[in-house]
């Protein structure tokens, strides 16, 4: 217990000591516009939503300093207290709150301040897309690239649409993000604070437009993304990546979901878990026997043994553990089942010879027999 508590205390004090600029991974001479790049790139890399590689508790740690580290550097005035005094020197100048290294990335992604009082960020929409896919890679697993054509934040007006400085004070509210109402009632005269519509709230209108997204604060960009089919997906089941969708400085980032859409297979169709397939044979083999050969999806050939049997025509053999792999059972490997179904190809017509072989074959003795055996299952 007291190992881990020193342990805590000297792992906080490693963390604490790092210097701003080596969080950033930028030199101390490094621009605003730099220092804003190497942020969004770490934050977006350690996102604790978004990171996968790293345990979530330590992409939290490394996401907060990353952002206390980009909020210090960002601010001119902080920055100064940092280069000429140090660390102490600006947590001592902090003013309480708004450390929440989430809402510091929100801020800078959106362009928006999402302190309380202002107004929040709608939840994103989602980028709907189709991902059509075979049977064969349905069965064995893919990989497809994929190019999204989305709108992400503005780069040059970090999502604001204004140019660099233009954005100017809101007429409506003076720059205060609100604005009082009064209103006559039976017990005097009522005074309500409301949100100004105009800046929705955060006192600030664009004055100038970004000429880069033409003041829309989006631009659409074209992002590429490797796309992972597991073996035995289904058609219609969802992938969903996050950030892919469109962004807006008004509702949160929005996740590209892709449905998966099964192509239509000439020889296999699906049941769940389970595939079906036909083979047709000849009537010589139908009745002689064979080894039937089905080439399965991910092109094995699979041999069903029927030889010095008789096959009819429409029957089904079951072949157990050769259907689609079940993608979410724990034990690696497991599959349904596959059933083949056999076609026999009769002939159009017989000669007169033919017809006299089969009559020596199966005689009128058996089609009356045949005919007793249908009379029984009737009763
Ligand atoms: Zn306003
Ligand atoms: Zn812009």
């Amino acid at each position: 217990m007291k190992i881990s508590v020193i342990l805590g205390i000297i792992l906080l004090q490693f963390v604490s000591a790092r210097d701003y600029y080596e969080v950033l991974g930028v030199s101390r001479t490094a621009t605003e516009k730099e220092i804003k790049r190497a942020y969004k790139k770490l934050s977006l890399k350690y996102h604790p939503d978004k990171n996968k590689d790293v345990p979530k508790e330590e992409a939290e740690k490394l996401f907060a300093e990353i952002a206390y580290a980009y909020e210090v550097l960002s601010d001119p005035d902080k920055r100064r207290t940092y280069d000429q005094h140090g660390e102490k020197a600006v947590q001592q100048g902090q003013t309480s709150g708004g450390n929440d290294p989430l809402s510091i990335f929100k801020r800078f992604m959106g362009g928006q301040d999402t302190t309380p009082g202002k107004k929040q960020k709608q939840p994103g929409r989602d980028l709907p897309a189709i991902l059509e896919c075979d049977l064969e890679e349905l069965y064995i697993g893919t990989s497809v690239d994929i190019v999204v054509n989305h709108r992400t934040i503005c780069p040059k007006c970090a999502g604001t649409g204004a140019k660099r400085g233009g954005m100017t004070t809101c007429p409506h509210c003076n720059g205060k993000g609100a604005y009082l109402q009064q209103q006559q009632t039976p017990i005097g005269i009522l005074q309500m604070q409301k949100q100004c519509d105009h800046c929705q709230g955060t006192g600030k209108v664009v004055g100038q437009k970004c000429g880069k997204c033409k003041g829309e604060g989006t631009v659409l960009t074209e992002d590429k993304q490797v796309v992972f089919v597991d073996p035995g997906a289904k058609d219609g089941e969802e992938m969903s990546y996050q950030e892919m969708g469109d962004a807006s400085s008004d509702y949160e980032t929005g996740r590209l979901v892709l449905k998966i859409r099964e192509r239509p297979h000439p020889l296999y169709t699906r049941k769940g878990n389970d595939l079906h397939t036909f083979v047709v044979i000849s009537i010589h083999d139908a009745l002689i026997g064979l080894e039937a050969k089905v080439k399965q999806l991910d092109g094995r050939t699979i041999t069903i043994d029927r030889r010095g049997m008789c096959t009819a025509h429409g029957e089904v053999v079951k072949v157990p553990g050769e259907g689609m792999p079940i993608k979410d059972d724990v034990s690696f490997g497991v599959k349904g089942d596959l059933y083949v179904e056999f076609r026999v190809q009769f002939p159009q017509t017989l000669t007169e010879e033919q017809k006299k072989l089969v009559e020596q074959l199966f005689p009128e003795t058996q089609k009356e027999k045949a005919n007793s055996e249908q009379a029984k299952t009737e009763l």
